[in-house]
């Protein structure tokens, strides 16, 4: 019995037997009260017509999936003039109404969900013995974020940025309160006048902080246009990420033939004291480097290959996709690097003016 009292079941249950199958754990359980107030006319009763039983999956239990198998009473009313016969009490703190599962395990769901997505997520939850399919995953999610959303205050500060709804195939757009730290909507697209069609129903929004893609800046200008438009952490580090890259691809050959011969300290000493001897050069050496760099990953491509190597083994020596490698070959020649002038964004402009960044 101290074992069965061990096992962690909410305080309204009383456990009767567990069964141990060979792939799953069955945890019998019945209600610790035995007395209900009739929904119609609000008088107590502790007369019971029947049980019934409902089959609830919980969370796992040493390493195998757990269901709980509740036995449910069903109460007379005693009062005459009640149109009632019986009834039964909801599941209070156990599941919902018509659920095939327990909150804690739904609430389980909701999280891996919410940190994963569907397809990452689907397989987490094999891991951890409580399978569920990716589609539902995100069914369920979606469910809970409209859910959280009818009825909630007024939101200041929100995130935007790309969502998966399948990786590589279709793409729509998370919405989450910075403050609250909550997802707040998925959009079915990303496109400009979904996003603008939101903000315009959620008005109040002061700060937006999102990624680079044109479509949502689109979006944030028509549909809050009173808003600020700033860039997450995330995005300042990848842009800044971005032109270091660019910088060093400039001095692809000193980088080379130095981290052959030296240290990385040494290295980046060095590149230091090339970058500042040619500040002038800055502009223009940048707008060259990135061709400049697949040129030469190209005539090492072409000797691995003149060796014997595979596609793979190259793509692997190179630090290049294998694809790109293939691509390459078929040309005959790395393509040349065609730099657009970058339109002046928005996002940097009011960035620069107020110097507000969020994250
Ligand atoms: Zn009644």
């Amino acid at each position: 019995m101290s074992r069965l009292r061990s096992l962690d079941l909410p305080r309204s249950l009383v456990v009767r037997r567990v069964v141990a199958l060979d792939n799953r754990v069955e945890i019998e359980v019945g209600l610790r009260k035995r007395s209900a107030v009739c929904p119609d006319c609000q008088c107590p009763t502790r007369r019971i017509h029947s049980f019934y039983q409902r089959k609830l999956a919980d969370l796992p239990w040493q390493g195998r999936p757990a269901t709980l198998i509740v036995s449910v009473p069903r109460f007379f009313c005693q009062t005459m003039l009640c149109p009632r016969r019986t009834f039964v009490t909801p599941l209070e703190g156990i599941t919902v109404r018509h659920g095939r599962q327990t909150t804690r395990l739904a609430d389980l769901h909701y999280y891996i969900a919410h940190t994963l997505g569907g397809s990452a997520g689907a397989r987490m939850t094999v891991r951890l013995c409580c399978p569920i399919s990716a589609d539902t995953l995100v069914r369920r999610l979606l469910s809970r974020v409209q859910n959280t959303t009818k009825g909630t205050a007024l939101t200041r500060v929100v995130g935007v940025d790309d969502w998966a709804w399948r990786r590589g195939h279709h793409y729509g757009t998370i919405v989450v309160d910075l403050e609250k730290n909550d997802v707040i909507d998925l959009l079915p697209d990303r496109d400009a006048d979904t996003l603008a069609r939101w903000l315009q129903v959620h008005p109040g929004i002061e700060i937006i902080a999102r990624d680079r893609a044109g479509t949502y800046a689109d979006g944030c200008r028509r549909g809050a246009p009173s808003a600020l438009q700033v860039t997450d952490r995330w995005h300042l580090l990848k842009n800044l990420s971005d032109a270091f890259v660019s910088i060093l691809d400039r001095f692809t050959t000193t980088v080379r033939t130095l981290t052959r011969q030296m240290n990385v300290s040494t290295v980046v000493s060095k590149i230091s004291e090339t970058i500042r001897a040619h500040p002038e050069e800055a502009q223009a050496v940048v707008r060259s480097a990135s061709g400049e760099r697949r040129d030469i990953l190209f005539k090492e491509a072409l000797a691995l290959k003149a060796a014997g190597h595979s596609i793979q083994a190259i793509a692997t020596t190179i630090g290049v996709e294998r694809k790109t490698v293939r691509r390459w070959f078929q040309r005959g020649h790395a393509p040349p690097w065609k730099r657009t002038v970058p339109s002046r964004s928005i996002l940097v402009a009011e960035i620069s003016q107020k110097g507000c960044t969020s994250g």
